[in-house]
């Protein structure tokens, strides 16, 4: 039986009277917050088990996600939940933190996903729907951070996200969190169809350390450690029939990394450097595909490629969809000029990709992307 991944729940499953409940909790701004003063520096090694630990964690979610319960996205309300609003690249968010009484400050956790919020926003020049919320479930005697799901049109809201972590989360846990920023970039990609799960787990697993890296919030180090250490997972198989048809999680996690990771480096060839997948990723979110609407995958690869004034994903599509392709990872790797040395990575400014991979991470001048639409 192939394995479910993230199920993107359309409406129905709110009940009646929540978001009422919701909207007379209390509420606190927190615009206010310093930004934290740590910037994250998670050991290579931990990196490693943490982006694998992702994949785990989304499918074990997924399990709950098709069998929820009472225990929903959008309630019960537990006693003495904490409301706040976040304003974000031009997004009202409303985060919820509830159950056990954390350890660690509230506010902390709140700052925690105005940083995820943030990243986000710069890496599609604006939060990509322009209203969410978002629920921290505080589990008892636990530690660290436990599972994330994301919904679209979800009670009202064109996006829901429940977050759930240990009571006795660190500091240094949350830190290192990957999955805040990895459930808002689920908001920014259309509902697709259930043979295509790998686009928008793929994408999130691949734009995630991108996003965080543009804003100083991950290292490039750790960005490509991840990369390198990751890619060959979504490599196909013996027996594998394309994207389309093979859901398994490495193909669905890091296969729809490496058609993001190989769709970026061919819009970069074909359009000397000048537009990437970020700006594809942008044309859809601006065409009005996130995830409170349903589309077919053509649509958005289409508006996707329209932005860059290519054909690069649907391209792919058609030749990943149905027919296992194996990337040449060393050879990829070589061109951009980034490899392991041991433990570490090392950086080939002179390998012919290199200003390919340094524009990767950079972050994108909003204003300037803004004209060229
Ligand atoms: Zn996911």
């Amino acid at each position: 039986m192939p394995l479910r991944i993230l199920k993107h729940l359309r409406g129905g499953t709110g009940q009646a009277g929540q978001t009422r409940m919701y909207d007379t909790g209390m509420r606190a701004g927190v615009r206010r917050l310093g930004k934290a003063a740590i910037k994250a520096h998670r050991a290579m090694r931990a990196a490693k088990l943490f982006l694998t630990l992702g994949g785990l964690l989304c499918l074990g979610m997924t399990r709950l996600c098709e069998g929820q319960r009472g225990d929903g996205p959008m309630g019960p309300e537990a006693a003495g939940g904490e409301n706040f609003t976040l304003d974000v690249g031009g997004a009202h968010l409303q985060l919820e933190v509830t159950g056990a009484t954390p350890d660690l400050p509230v506010s902390a956790l709140v700052e925690h996903f105005r940083e995820a919020a943030q990243a986000v926003s710069s890496y599609y020049g604006r939060f990509p729907v322009p209203t969410a919320r978002i629920r921290i479930m505080i589990a008892p005697d636990r530690a660290g951070i436990l599972q994330g799901t994301t919904w679209g049109d979800m009670g009202g809201f064109p996006a829901v996200t429940r977050f759930r972590i240990g009571q006795h989360t660190t500091a240094l846990q949350l830190k290192e969190d990957w999955m805040a920023t990895h459930e808002l970039v689920h908001m920014a990609l259309p509902s697709l169809g259930d043979d295509q799960h790998w686009l928008e787990e793929g994408l999130s697993t691949y734009v995630e350390p991108i996003a965080r890296a543009q804003l100083g919030q991950l290292t490039l180090e750790e960005t490509w450690d991840g990369m390198l250490d990751g890619m060959p997972k979504g490599e196909p198989g013996n027996g594998d029939q394309g994207l389309d048809r093979t859901h398994t999680w490495g193909r669905t996690y890091w296969g729809g990394a490496l058609f993001c990771m190989v769709a970026e480096v061919e819009i970069r060839k074909r359009t000397g450097n000048v537009h990437g997948l970020q700006d594809a990723l942008r044309g859809i979110v601006a065409a009005g595909g996130a995830i409170n609407h349903e589309w077919p995958i053509e649509k958005t690869l289409a508006a996707g490629d329209a932005a860059t004034g290519t054909t690069v994903l649907e391209d792919l599509y058609k030749s990943w969809s149905t027919a296992p392709v194996t990337v040449d990872l060393p050879s990829l790797w070589k061109q951009l000029g980034v490899s392991h040395s041991g433990s570490k990575v090392v950086f080939d400014d002179a390998a012919p990709l290199a200003g390919m991979r340094k524009s990767i991470t950079t972050p994108r001048n909003q204003a300037a992307h803004r004209n060229e639409k």
